[in-house]
């Protein structure tokens, strides 16, 4: 069996946030990734932790990740309209145009 990633940080310390609240909730959720070093020579992204748990614990996991509706939670990846790039969860304009964020979907 192998283990289920409910969650990847958009942030460096959501991960942190969201496998406490996963062990509050009862669960055994595992951090993995974190963000000594690696910095520069990996994209940002890729050196923000994930959060797993194991199959039998995903659909409380997710249950209990609804709850959390922080509004960092609920921001997403998104497209640049002009230039096509893949934008940064965090950021409200684009990292290679400077063109706005759209509005969430919804
Ligand atoms: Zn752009």
């Amino acid at each position: 069996l192998s283990w289920i990633c409910v969650y990847r940080a958009t942030g460096p310390t959501d991960g942190f946030l969201v496998r406490d609240w996963l062990q509050r909730c009862g669960l055994h959720p595992q951090l993995r990734g974190d963000l000594s070093g690696l910095r520069g020579e990996i994209p940002i992204r890729e050196s923000w932790p994930s959060v797993w748990v194991a199959p039998g614990e995903e659909p409380a996991a997710r249950a209990a990740l609804r709850q959390l509706e922080g509004p960092r939670l609920v921001r997403t990846a998104w497209t640049c309209p002009r230039c096509g790039a893949e934008g940064e969860p965090d950021f409200d304009a684009c990292w290679n145009c400077d063109a706005e964020r759209p509005p969430e979907p919804g």
